[in-house]
């Protein structure tokens, strides 16, 4: 494709005696014509730091773009006339009448004495993959504004790497014909930057998953569920990191990282009782549902107001049960329920990077549940009660990690020009919120819902998982005079000896099974594909 050319003289032109620049000369110095005064630079790119993922491949700096620089003789007009537009056509002309050598992107590709052909990186490419994370830079002053790029800003700009394009010149300024000529690196290709917890195809995979099932505002986790890792952190919509300005006024708010965002939980919200009954040895518990229970003056229904009778456990978790989870709530009490909670990472903030700031949501306190009914309310996942797709992910990992609340980790470490590493200091915490017999009940309700009841059709082929279905009541009326839902789906899936959790929510939605239920099974069934194979 052809770009607009660049103009030469807006280059930055290095005026440097012979002696100083010789030492990083491609080309034999000595050989230099005695007319020789002079070397000229043109800076063919320029780049920030490395943001890499967790296998060392870049996130940035990805996309190359063939660029020339050709000489200024007229042979090299008729050969890129073919390539160029025609006001880059008409620039090259110029610059041959000023003998000044002419530098464009364009696709030409074979080299020869009077056309130097090089790829150069641009930093971000057009369709906003991990935008959220990567964030972007101010383009007029190379300022990191946003995600990692702001978190670690001075160390993605300590470096000054450049692609040069060096010539001799005559005593007028003009290039030397015949003279040496090359591309010369300034660091171009250090390998300093940072290394992230992402992993570029999870989170390609977790991406195109979300697209497939147009979630136009939404939010997307992987996390490996053993270390808390961020394998995948998407947000929809995204935006052009090349464009920013293309959003700004786009009212779905593309800049909001809607996986560090809080919202209304709803039913993702009864792993947590149900491991707060495992805990207080009433898993047994059974109760009868009509459809509805009246606490005090309120009335609380199941979905559709359906009756699902007999109820244990694993059904009542299954089916999605509201009047058990009522009952169930009832029995173990406030307590419980709110310290399970609290375990689990609700209302808790934690550390991702220095720039980034995940909400910590809201876990209301015991002054806040003084009636049955306000319990009643958050047995179910109502209430004023928040947490962020990645909290949701950070508390349903415990169920198949043996116990342990991680909280989730996005950095690895810093990577120095020649590619060793220093570890980032943990900042995080981690501890046992249930016992290892507790967890693994958990984890096989979690894997019986996909047997019966609201996730089966999220079930995927090809490897062992387990998740519930969640649609939240936001209190929010849209322009309809329709109450808002937010539609999750949280779970987990083991591939070969890996384990992830996933959380997948959609803002605005019509329910977790219809919504989120298909992303879950997609981004599972890739998973396994690629770590099985
Ligand atoms: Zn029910």
């Amino acid at each position: 494709m052809k770009r607009p050319f660049i103009v030469l003289y807006a280059m930055i032109f290095l005026f440097v005696s012979l002696p100083v620049r010789m030492a990083y000369l491609v080309f034999n110095t000595n050989e230099f014509p005695a007319v020789t005064n002079s070397i000229r630079s043109i800076v063919v790119s320029e780049l920030r730091g490395e943001i890499y993922d967790c296998s060392m491949k870049p996130l940035v700096n990805r996309k190359l773009q063939k660029t020339v620089v050709a000489m200024p003789y007229k042979k090299s007009a008729k050969v890129l006339k073919d390539y160029l537009e025609e006001e880059e056509y008409k620039s090259l002309l110029c610059s041959i009448d000023n003998e000044e050598p002419f530098m464009c992107v364009c696709d030409y590709e074979k080299e020869n004495d009077f056309i130097k052909v090089c790829e150069r990186a641009e930093r971000y490419t057009d369709d906003g993959f991990c935008c959220h994370v990567i964030g972007y830079i101010n383009q007029s002053d190379n300022e990191g504004v946003y995600g990692i790029e702001k978190s670690y800003d001075t160390l993605l700009k300590s470096e000054k790497r450049q692609l040069l394009f060096k010539y001799n010149t005559t005593a007028l300024n003009k290039m030397l014909a015949g003279g040496e000529c090359g591309f010369v690196s300034e660091n171009y290709y250090s390998q300093k930057g940072v290394r992230l917890t992402i992993d570029a195809d999870i989170q390609r995979i977790a991406e195109n998953a979300m697209r497939l099932y147009e979630t136009e505002k939404g939010a997307c986790v992987v996390l490996d569920s053993k270390n808390g890792e961020i394998r995948a952190m998407a947000s929809f919509p995204r935006f052009n990191q090349n464009n920013v300005a293309l959003s700004l006024n786009d009212e779905n708010s593309p800049f909001m990282n809607r996986a560090v965002s809080a919202y209304s939980v709803g039913s993702v919200f009864k792993y947590v009782v149900a491991m707060a009954a495992i805990e207080a040895n009433e898993e047994n518990f059974e109760s009868y549902c009509t459809g509805s229970l009246k606490i005090g003056r309120t009335t609380f229904a199941c979905s559709n107001s359906v009756a699902h009778g007999s109820v244990n456990l694993s059904k009542a978790f299954a089916y999605s049960c509201n009047t058990y989870f009522i009952r169930l709530a009832l029995k173990i009490g406030r307590d419980r329920i709110l310290k399970a909670a609290e375990n689990l990472g609700f209302g808790k903030s934690f550390y991702l990077s220095d720039g980034i700031y995940p909400d910590k949501g809201k876990l209301p306190s015991t002054e806040e549940i003084t009636t049955d009914g306000a319990l009643a309310n958050i047995s179910f996942g109502q209430g004023n009660l928040l947490a962020t797709p990645l909290q949701i992910a950070s508390c349903y990992s415990a169920a198949v990690n043996g116990g342990e609340y991680i909280s989730p980790k996005l950095v690895i470490s810093t990577v120095n020009s020649d590619g060793t590493e220093n570890a980032i200091k943990e900042k995080g915490y981690r501890y046992r919120a249930f016992s290892e017999r507790e967890a693994e009940k958990m984890k096989d309700l979690l894997i019986n819902n996909f047997n019966e009841g609201t996730c089966v059709d999220a079930k995927p082929h090809n490897c062992v998982a387990g998740g519930k279905t969640s649609t939240a009541q936001t209190g929010w009326i849209d322009e309809k005079g329709e109450e808002i839902l937010h539609s999750w789906f949280a779970g987990f899936a083991e591939t070969g000896n890996e384990v992830y959790t996933i959380v997948v929510f959609k803002e605005n939605g019509v329910s977790g099974s219809q919504d989120c239920g298909p992303v879950f099974k997609e981004i599972s069934q890739r998973l396994a594909e690629i770590k099985c194979e």
